[in-house]
């Protein structure tokens, strides 16, 4: 039996692994934390990425090892690659883990992405101010996630205050850009079938997020309203990406659309919150899609089966009942213990049409207090 090993054991793990049982593969994780959502699942080594002895056994105790969370010290990553095949590869979790090698890799792709400066002293506030304008967004160029590590500023005092506040140095400050909105594009890239042939790849149709407080509230799938031939540019610039990774697996791009145009703010080279309406909205989940790209499998299907809304469960959820009563809803919890801020699961709600959705997200709202399904009801428009 082909063993998965995962590095980390969050609900992401936890997922990859329920989408790879029906497909006869077995999973082990490595994760320093215990009681964690996969390790229900599975057996769980607890330990440090970086301890050396935990990662040799590991190594031989797998086939073929990925990872849930983009920062997983790139040299476990590489100390493993030595040893059994890891995807997607290390260069790419490097790129992902620095805000501005990551741009950087956009920017020499030709991709469009917020202007951005480094900071690393006082002496960089002006160059940068110059490039960026203000407002501006600084951010910890490593580490952040869900917002953490961000202060928007509004003048130079501002500035010098928040680079205080986070460090001083590795920062980088970023245009403020006044989106429309946010989409996400998800791409998996598998494993040449035959040598001499290129790997397959596929896209999910473009999706709209709503962020409050930095976290992912809701995402729309597909993207309402999309511009044409908005679709094939986002699969065109993740298509430069994958290839210039030699990447394999799923790779979600976080882009603003600003008067049309896509900006790339970030990237995440793993499964993504973003991508978890697939689970029942599209013929193949990201989930198994990773795992079939890993293994050099087929790619499945990657279209939209209707509409869908993707709802997080943040710090609490609804008794089931409340939710499972709606024919459209379909319930993921993580086993996770409800904390203010925590994501203990998502609801996916599937509709063959726009106005069923419309419908089921109304349902929905009566049983939950999320602003963002509030609004959505209150537009004409799929929009919010
Ligand atoms: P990030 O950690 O870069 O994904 O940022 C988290 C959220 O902050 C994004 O989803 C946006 O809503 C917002 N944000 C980040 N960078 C910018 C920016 N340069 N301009 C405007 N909003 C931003």
């Amino acid at each position: 039996m082909t063993t998965i090993g995962i590095l980390g054991a969050g609900q992401l793990g936890r997922m990859m692994a329920l989408a790879g049982y029906p497909l006869g593969l077995s999973f082990r994780f490595l994760d320093p934390a215990a009681g964690s959502p996969a390790g229900q699942l599975a057996p769980q080594n607890t330990a440090n990425y970086t301890d050396e002895a935990v990662l040799e056994q590991f190594a031989r105790q797998v086939d073929l090892v990925t990872y849930e969370f983009e920062n997983v010290p790139v040299q476990a990553a590489r100390f493993l690659a030595d040893r059994v095949p890891v995807f997607p590869p290390p260069q790419a979790l490097e790129a992902a883990q620095d805000r501005i090698k990551e741009k950087s890799l956009f920017r020499s792709l030709g991709i469009a992405t917020p202007a951005f400066a480094p900071i690393d002293s006082p002496t960089d506030f002006q160059p940068a101010l110059r490039l960026t304008g203000l407002p501006a967004v600084l951010k910890t160029r490593r580490l952040g996630y869900d917002g953490k590590g961000q202060r928007l500023v509004h003048s130079a005092a501002e500035l010098g205050t928040a680079a205080e506040e986070l460090g001083r140095r590795d920062l980088i400050l970023e245009e403020f850009v006044a989106f429309e909105r946010e989409l996400s594009i998800l791409a998996v890239r598998g494993r040449a079938l035959e040598s001499g042939l290129s790997p397959q790849v596929a896209f999910y149709p473009l999706v709209e997020n709503h962020h409050r407080e930095g976290v992912l509230r809701l995402t729309l799938a597909p993207a309402p309203h999309l511009h044409p031939g908005q679709q094939e540019k986002a699969e065109s610039l993740a298509r430069a990406v994958l290839e210039r990774l030699d990447y394999c697996g799923v790779l979600a791009i976080e882009l603003f659309e600003r008067r049309g145009e896509l900006l790339a703010n970030e990237m995440a080279p793993r499964v993504h919150n973003s991508g978890h309406w697939t689970i029942e909205g599209a013929p193949t989940s990201q989930f198994a899609n990773h795992l079939r790209a890993g293994l050099g499998w087929p790619l499945g299907l990657t279209s939209a089966q209707g509409f869908a809304a993707m709802i997080n469960l943040i710090g609490s959820a609804p008794p089931a009942s409340d939710i499972l009563d709606i024919p459209e809803a379909h319930l993921h919890l993580y086993a996770k213990a409800p904390r203010p801020g925590r994501k203990i699961g998502h609801i996916n709600l599937v509709a063959p049409g726009e106005a069923e959705l419309r419908q089921a997200i109304g349902r929905l709202r009566q049983r939950l207090d999320i602003p963002e399904l509030a609004r959505y009801n209150q537009t004409t428009r799929m929009e919010i």
